[in-house]
């Protein structure tokens, strides 16, 4: 038997840890630490069980709509999926399809090349520069499509709305699509973009931000005919991406935005106050934007400190690559959970 020609072959993208030690400190994922509004527990407790036996709406119309109106764009220019990397994944498909190579940075969120790979869309990797920034000339060639997070992952970093826009009109050709999963931890969103140009997909998610990354919901905002055409494929591929609790506690979350907003400063105040506490311990780091810092020791080795801060149940990520194997990244958690990684930080550099 030799099958192995029939078979689409993948190096799949392995995600953070979900280790479940009591007592843990969990801070590899970028997880919110906060619970998300008590109004969207009551919408999953309140879910009629009969609807179970149905169908959902395979249009989402309700999410779809609560997001068009807080955005203040039309329902027909919003999409949603089971997180981001669903509607990211949807979005590669539908639109980077030309046979053309791909743009996204050489350090950037990691599940990029593994679509790339597994929908067989060739791609270039430009390099950012030396204090990991984006050089935007290399996106003013030819390419079949750019893929950029703002807030770039891992390093946090925030580039301005002017640079994408530079980079959205020097590609007319192709579709540019700005992952904007940590934008709402400080960033200014390219949302506006999306009423000046046909060529920019914006995406976001409610795993970070709005603290439901266990519900899975994510979505994309752009012009109308971009979202047809993502709907088509997505249409022939799964009609119901979206389940019945996701689509309640969803609309919910978006209703319950003093709550949002109060949760996402109490996190920015943490990452601010985290900030001077790193940079006491000897880290040094670029400025993050998002609900994670992305640090380096100038003594101690990346590899042993996460050796260490796992042996006291304290979980951070970090990545084995080239350019950032020194390098930590330490997502924002509660005030107490980060005064306990300063602790145990302490101990280990002594
Ligand atoms: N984009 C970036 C840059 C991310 O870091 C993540 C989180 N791993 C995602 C997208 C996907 O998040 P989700 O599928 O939970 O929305």
């Amino acid at each position: 038997m030799n099958y192995d020609a029939c078979v689409r072959t993948v190096e799949p993208y392995v995600p953070g840890e979900q280790p479940n030690q009591p007592g843990m400190i969990k801070l590899n994922t970028n997880e919110c630490p906060y619970p998300p509004a008590p109004s969207v527990a009551e919408a999953i407790r309140q879910m009629d069980m009969d609807k179970l036996r149905l169908y959902p709406d395979p249009e989402a119309k309700e999410l779809t709509g609560a997001l068009a109106d807080y955005y203040h764009v039309k329902k027909e220019q919003v999409f949603v999926g089971v997180g981001s990397d669903d509607v990211l994944s949807m979005a590669f498909l539908t639109f980077f399809n030309s046979g053309r190579p791909i743009l996204f940075p050489d350090i950037t969120y990691s599940f990029y090349d593994v679509w790339a790979n597994l929908y067989r869309i060739p791609f270039e990797r430009p390099k950012l520069d030396e204090n990991f920034r984006i050089v935007k000339e290399d996106y003013k060639k030819e390419n079949g499509g750019i893929v950029i997070p703002n807030p770039n992952a891992p390093t946090g970093i925030l580039e301005g709305v002017d640079t994408f826009e530079e980079i959205v009109k020097a590609n007319p050709d192709s579709i540019v699509i700005i992952d904007e999963a940590y934008i709402d931890f400080g960033g200014e969103s390219c949302l506006p973009l999306i009423e000046k140009y046909e060529n920019v997909l914006v995406v976001q998610t409610f795993s970070k931000s709005r603290a439901m990354a266990g519900m899975r919901i994510g979505f994309a905002i752009g012009n109308e005919k971009l979202i047809r055409y993502l709907n088509d494929v997505k249409f022939s591929f799964n009609s119901y991406t979206m389940n019945q609790t996701a689509l309640a506690a969803g609309v919910k979350s978006i209703e319950e935005d003093a709550y949002f907003k109060e949760s996402v400063a109490k996190v920015i105040r943490t990452r601010e106050a985290a900030k001077l506490r790193l940079r006491e311990l000897g880290f040094t780091f670029p400025d993050s934007y998002s609900n994670f810092i992305f640090a380096t020791h100038r003594e101690k080795k990346a590899s042993d400190l996460f050796e260490q801060l796992k042996t006291r149940n304290i979980y951070v990520r970090y990545f084995d690559a080239e350019r950032i194997c020194n390098y930590l990244r330490i997502s924002i958690g509660t005030d107490e959970e980060m005064e306990a990684v300063f602790r145990a930080l302490q101990e280990i550099l002594q």
